[in-house]
């Protein structure tokens, strides 16, 4: 299917590897010209050295910590105007409840929450007044189905999913969409993480651990950053503009509910 969006360009947040790496690749596969983030700069720089190698668009890689006021801005130099916008950054620590103090929960919300809602800020006007544009967030299944250990998460996440709620009707009649998509697990080094925390407690193997979890999801494995980047790439698309403020599941059916 063409997407429709060769020669729009993009910029695709904590994009080194894993989720975002996903959507900067099945953008990159359309024809979309890319602005790519990550902290650690050799890592950041191979990538954007493949991708454009692989898919022959422009890749520009600016290496920061998009969660801090000065990587935005670095992030915004690069592409004032984007006509995509993929919103990501890493996943606040597990714990307890009672382990989350004030501070810890300003750097979650400041994360995962106030983060993609500056850099919307930010490119929405443009949008508006081009007539075109997309925004993706990546939340999380918690989103819908609270994970006990991810009480930041939850916390931080639940807060931007309703911002993009009345934000994505207040921008849609000037032909921009927000959506969030909303992974369960998927192979990364996220997953990873999760894994060796339950192997570590459970003095089991990183196998048995992948393997128990994976015995919980309906389609008995972990998703893939390609099919995640593929359902992103078509929510930019042109075909996409009547799916606004959306939460888009990508569990393989983990989460046991009808809507
Ligand atoms: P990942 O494989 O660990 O990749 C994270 C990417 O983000 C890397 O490129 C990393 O590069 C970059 N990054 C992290 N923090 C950053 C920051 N502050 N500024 C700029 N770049 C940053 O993670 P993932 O699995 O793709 O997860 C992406 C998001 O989805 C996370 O928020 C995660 O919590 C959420 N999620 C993931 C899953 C899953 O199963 N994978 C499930 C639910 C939710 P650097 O380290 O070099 O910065």
């Amino acid at each position: 299917m063409d997407l429709g969006i060769k020669g729009k360009t993009a910029i695709v947040c904590a994009a080194s590897k894993g989720l975002g790496r996903g959507c900067a690749e099945a953008l990159a596969e359309a024809g979309v010209d890319l602005v790519i983030n990550a902290r650690s700069e050799g890592p950041l720089q191979q990538a954007a050295e493949e991708i454009a190698a692989k898919y022959g668009v422009k890749v520009t890689p600016v290496a920061c910590d998009i969660t801090t006021p000065e990587g935005q801005a670095k992030v915004l130099a690069a592409n004032p105007a984007p006509d995509i916008l993929v919103n990501n950054a890493g996943g606040p620590p597990p714990g307890m409840w009672s382990d989350w103090e004030r501070e810890d929960f300003i750097k979650a919300l400041d994360a995962n929450m106030l983060t993609p809602i500056a850099l919307m800020k930010a490119v929405l006007p443009g949008m508006m007044a081009r007539k075109w544009g997309r925004v993706v967030n990546i939340t999380s299944q918690s989103v819908k189905s609270p994970i006990p250990v991810l009480g930041l998460s939850n916390s931080a996440r639940a807060g931007l999913t309703g911002y993009v709620g009345g934000t994505s009707r207040q921008v849609a009649p000037e032909g921009v969409t927000i959506n969030n998509i909303l992974p369960g697990i998927h192979a990364t080094e996220r997953a990873e993480s999760l894994d060796r925390a339950v192997s570590e407690a459970e003095g089991i193997s990183m196998e048995e651990a992948a393997k128990r979890r994976q015995a919980t999801i309906p389609a008995r494995r972990y998703g893939t950053p390609e099919e995640f980047g593929a359902m992103c790439a078509f929510l930019c698309s042109q075909h996409a503009g009547y799916i606004v403020g959306q939460n888009i599941l990508l569990d393989g059916g983990a989460v046991n509910s009808t809507m």
